[in-house]
């Protein structure tokens, strides 16, 4: 959750959306699993490329 909360501070008006299983639950689109493996690692923000919205990863 803190996580979140930071990247939702840093991207005050940008939706963020959770990615599950190289799938964006923005969109429903599935994302390159490059892209998944960079979600997962979280260094850096990720965007769909369907819908731009900013991916992030959780854990369950
Ligand atoms: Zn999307």
């Amino acid at each position: 959750m803190t996580r979140f909360a930071r990247i939702s501070k840093m991207n005050e008006g940008s939706a963020v959306v959770n990615v599950k299983n190289e799938v964006c639950m923005g969109c429903f689109m599935n994302i390159p699993p490059q892209l998944y493996i960079e979600v997962q690692r979280g260094d850096s923000l990720i965007s769909c490329p369907q819908c731009s919205r900013i991916l992030y990863y959780v854990n369950s």
